[in-house]
């Protein structure tokens, strides 16, 4: 048995989700959000956050400053023993996902929306109902924000160009005098097989974010530590940085099989699909999360305009296809190859104005965030 919902389901309180429910129920709408973690928790991601995303926050009321976010305006790159640094020419913020998505969520309840945690959507069936972990509903409106989840009867349509990566996150404590040189700056450590992320987050913890080849953890047994130290041989920036640094994780976040340059294509479906589920850019750009929301800002766009979501899809498409294949395009001519990686690196100490311009073609940019506007 199933219920009618005569309002909007949004399936997912990550980014996407959460500002979808935000925007639609201050702008009088019924929202219902289902989001399958009871808590907030820790999510992979390395926690840049951009500023067309920052756009969107501000726009939703959320104060990033005030949750304890980092400041920072320049990106150091390492490959092997050389090393560069450009000004990113933003001002980023980093903040743990725990915090970020528990705010938002928190500001989808209080403009309205029915938050409901530890509820999961396990399928869609052919007539429109949503199978939940704690009932079925048909909604009116049905929006997909599971990020990288996969919902029965709803899967995504295509594979990235990039699958096969292997993910993960953790925090440390590093000692005084690596914070202070980190602080400030995104580092992007490349090598052999893959590369790393490491900032500062909320002041006490730097974040570590990286990706590998398959080939690089089955060469270091499947072990986390036995990869850090292998990867430290390759990267003595991030060695230096991670020496006597103290775990803040009892072990890892990790992740495999995300489809990096997916771009979900128009055609049918009959809902809106947002963040992840529409399109994933490479992490190294750091913009997967302003993707999010921006997203999220046209599909409540979309829907207040009255519109089909066949008609928002193909305008989130047509926006993200280019950042996301520039960024897929840059990731597997630098990911895997040493000289590559080093020839970079000195590009960038010759050129730092450069910087700028590779950070604003992998970014899905102003113009994005001034069309998504909802008001
Ligand atoms: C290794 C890595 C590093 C990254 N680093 C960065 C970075 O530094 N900066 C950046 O901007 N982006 C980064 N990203 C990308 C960014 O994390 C994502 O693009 C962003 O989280 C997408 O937001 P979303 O709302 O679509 O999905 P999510 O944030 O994943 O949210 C989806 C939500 O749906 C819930 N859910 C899933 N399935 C169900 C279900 N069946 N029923 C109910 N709820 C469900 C989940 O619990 C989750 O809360 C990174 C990604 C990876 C993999």
């Amino acid at each position: 048995m199933s219920a009618d919902w005569p309002g909007t389901l949004i399936l997912g309180g990550g980014l996407a989700g959460s500002a979808a429910a935000i925007l639609l129920a201050r702008a009088g709408h019924r929202v219902r959000l289902w989001e399958k973690a009871l808590h907030p928790h820790h999510k992979i991601c390395g926690e840049f956050l951009s500023w067309e995303g920052q756009a969107v926050l501000a726009r939703l009321g959320v104060d990033a400053d005030a949750l304890g976010a980092e400041r920072i305006d320049r990106l150091r790159v390492t490959a092997g023993v050389r090393l560069a640094e450009a000004p990113l020419g933003f001002i980023a913020r980093s903040l743990s996902r725990r915090v970020l998505d528990a705010a938002l969520l928190a500001h989808a309840h209080a403009a309205g929306a029915l938050v409901e945690r530890g509820v999961t959507a396990r399928a869609l069936l052919p007539d429109g109902v949503v199978d939940g972990s704690h009932g079925a509903l048909r909604p009116a409106r049905l929006m997909l924000a599971t990020g990288k989840h996969e919902v029965r009867g709803a899967r995504r349509d295509g594979h990235g160009t990039i699958n096969d990566q292997l993910g993960f996150k953790t925090y440390f404590r590093l000692r005084p005098a690596e914070r202070e040189l980190l602080s400030g700056h995104v580092e992007l450590h490349l090598f052999e097989g893959g590369y790393a992320g490491l900032q500062m987050v909320e002041r006490e913890a730097a974040n570590l974010c990286f990706l590998v080849s398959p080939a690089r953890w089955q060469a270091a047994g499947g072990d986390f530590a036995a990869l850090l130290a292998a990867m430290g041989r390759d990267a003595p920036h991030l060695a230096r940085r991670l020496e006597g640094a103290l775990p803040l994780l009892d072990r890892p976040i990790a992740i495999s099989g995300v489809p990096y340059g997916f771009v979900h294509q128009a055609a049918g479906g009959g809902f809106w699909r947002l963040g992840d589920q529409a399109a994933v850019i490479p992490s190294f750009t750091g913009d997967g999360m302003s993707l999010a929301l921006v997203s999220a800002q046209m599909a409540a766009k979309s829907v207040l305009a009255g519109e089909r979501p066949g008609d928002f899809q193909a305008r989130l498409a047509a926006m993200a296809r280019g950042p996301v294949r520039r960024a897929a395009f840059a990731q597997r001519m630098l990911g895997l190859v040493p000289a590559r990686q080093q020839a970079l690196v000195r590009a960038l100490g010759l050129a730092p104005w450069a910087a700028r311009l590779g950070v604003r073609a992998t970014r899905v940019g102003a113009r994005a965030t001034r069309v998504g506007r909802a008001d």
